[in-house]
């Protein structure tokens, strides 16, 4: 494979380069791993940003009619949109939340979007590394909004938020006029609350849960990285196109004071860091699970099950023999 070939037709905006490099990063094979390393990095110092948007919601919120509509909105005033997913399932499942292109049938055909399911059979800390891949090469492909999709299933909305410029929460009229089982730390995490499905009957019980919503973003700590009156909540219809554009005005408002108060980058840095620092974990992590480290720890394991050595001398003996890791003197071992 030519990556100065390739590197040339990503920065050209071809798609197919794209596709093809985003298969790259996916890949687990090691001489893939170090091509896809090298292109990253030849890649990069490009000044192109795109707005990345992630966006979480239960199935049946309406998310892949939002981001139709709302790509299709975007891609109308002729802008860019890549769509990537973030689908902690698919290591189950082997499928995947985009894998349905009929799903986005619209935006799918359109020329300005590039649609990439989530990669399958694999675990979220994998997942989440081609996807921060991925957003990195569609943005060097000039992509102006990178929409980020996740259900709301345990960690990943956490792993969306941490790769997104804004983060927004898709949600349903209720039922009653209870607040759904929506999280602390989901609402925390959110920039926007959109609740969909704003049409016909519904009209009036969406009313009413953003009315609820709103309250409750109010009562919440004021962060430094908003304006005045945000995170709010809106209501949508992603199926009658409605509330759409005032969304995107928010989203663009929002982004922009944050790029004028440098809490933007500040963003971006911090979540640099993040990945940085979860990358170590993981790479120390796959050395344990890799032989002979696995095979000292599990003899190790019953030496300490039968009483022969303590807990934290064996752990000590494990880090310093296989992995070099000095534990002497360290005041937290
Ligand atoms: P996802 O699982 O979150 O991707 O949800 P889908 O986009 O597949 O939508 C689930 C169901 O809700 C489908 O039957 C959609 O037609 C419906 N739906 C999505 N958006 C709206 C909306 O704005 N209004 C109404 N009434 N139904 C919607």
């Amino acid at each position: 494979m030519d990556l100065d070939d390739l590197k040339s037709r990503i920065l050209a905006g071809e798609r197919r380069a794209l596709a093809r490099a985003i298969t790259l990063v996916e890949s687990q094979k090691a001489e893939h791993r170090d091509m896809a390393a090298q292109l990253l990095e030849g890649l990069r110092g490009h000044d192109r940003q795109a707005l990345r948007v992630g966006l979480s919601g239960t199935p049946g919120v309406g998310k892949s009619t939002f981001i139709e509509s709302f790509g299709c909105m975007l891609t109308g005033q002729g802008l860019r949109v890549a769509v990537l997913a973030v689908d902690p399932s698919s290591a189950r499942s082997g499928g995947s939340i985009l894998g349905d292109k009929t799903r986005m049938e619209r935006l799918s055909r359109d020329p300005l979007a590039f649609i990439r399911p989530s990669p399958s059979q694999s675990h979220l800390g994998g997942v989440a590394r081609r996807t921060r891949e991925a957003i990195d090469l569609c943005e060097a492909a000039g992509f102006d909004a990178i929409l980020i999709e996740t259900v709301g299933v345990g960690q990943s909305e956490t792993v969306v938020a941490e790769m997104s410029d804004l983060f927004l929460l898709l949600l349903a009229p209720a039922g009653g006029d209870e607040l759904q089982g929506v999280k602390r730390g989901i609402m925390e995490m959110a920039d926007l609350i959109l609740v969909n499905k704003a049409d016909g009957d519904l009209k009036s019980a969406a009313t009413r849960t953003c009315a609820d919503y709103a309250g409750a973003l109010r009562l919440l700590r004021k962060r430094p990285q908003d304006p005045e009156g945000y995170p709010r909540a809106m209501t949508v219809s992603a199926l009658e196109d409605s509330g759409l554009s005032k969304a995107w005005e928010d989203m663009q408002e929002l982004s922009d004071w944050r790029k004028t108060e440098g809490h933007f980058a500040a963003r971006r840095a911090a979540q640099a860091r993040y990945w940085f620092e979860a990358e170590v974990q993981e790479g120390l992590l796959a050395r344990l699970r890799r032989e002979p480290v696995s095979g000292a720890m599990a003899a190790l394991a019953v030496q300490v099950e039968n009483g022969t050595t303590t807990p934290t001398a064996a752990a000590s003996e494990l880090l310093e023999r296989y992995l070099q890791i000095s534990t002497s003197g360290a005041p937290d071992s």
